[in-house]
């Protein structure tokens, strides 16, 4: 999974950022509104954390931008504790969900885990496929009960095919969302992460549709 942070505020943004790759997701940073706004219109994320005071262009109008051009990705606004007003107008430009400042990291966590899950469809935090169990608020699998040994590369693979669970998932897809923009793509690297994804989790786990890409879902629900 794959989020986009935009805070003008250096420590507060190298927070966020340490927070959430510790927690398994790719991130990348924006520090004023034109380059996050960029980012979130060329760039495809799982969730983006928008700071609403931001210079070059405020959060909110980022937001309306994104909103009026069809990007759809979950927004979670950093709002001023006081400003009800900014939440207000935050939740009309477009935004999912907002916390203000100062607030908790385990909250910001928790609120994005739950938008991820929501825009993939799946209210509860832990998302099952057979005897494949991911606990997406510990980052942990599990296969016929047992804990799973994953890479942060591995997990973040089978995150993602769990979230779209059922459905046929790109390589391009899956190389967007995995890994961060200044990281040397290689389409190929996906299938080596695969094929030691499907050792651990079972080999009829994961399907390969030819010229498409992967799906995941439970072997009595395959075709
Ligand atoms: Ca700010």
């Amino acid at each position: 999974m794959r989020i986009l942070v935009v805070e003008d505020d250096v420590n507060l943004n190298r927070q966020l950022v340490e927070a959430l790759q510790e927690a398994g997701y790719v991130v990348d940073k924006a520090f004023d509104g034109e380059e996050g706004h960029f980012l979130g219109d060329t760039e495809p994320y799982d969730a983006v954390i928008l700071d609403i005071g931001l210079p070059e262009m405020d959060g909110i109008t980022v937001l309306e931008k994104w909103r009026a051009a069809g990007r759809i990705m979950p927004v979670l606004l950093l709002t001023a504790r006081d400003r009800w007003s900014d939440k207000v107008a935050g939740i009309d430009a477009g935004a999912d969900d907002y916390v203000a400042k100062p607030f908790h990291l385990e909250e910001v966590l928790a609120r994005i885990r739950a938008l991820i899950r929501r825009a993939a469809g799946h209210a509860s935090s832990e998302i099952v496929c057979g005897p494949v169990r991911l606990d997406t608020k510990s980052s942990k699998a599990s296969v016929d009960g047992k804990a799973m040994k994953l890479t942060s590369h591995e997990y973040r693979l089978l995150s993602y095919l769990m979230h779209h669970m059922g459905e046929v998932v790109s390589r391009t897809e899956l190389v967007e969302h995995l890994y961060d923009q200044d990281f040397d793509r290689d389409s190929n690297t996906i299938e080596v992460f695969v094929g030691r994804l499907r050792k651990k989790i079972g080999t009829d786990m994961i399907e390969t549709v030819r010229g498409l890409g992967y799906r995941i879902q439970a072997p009595q629900e395959a075709k």
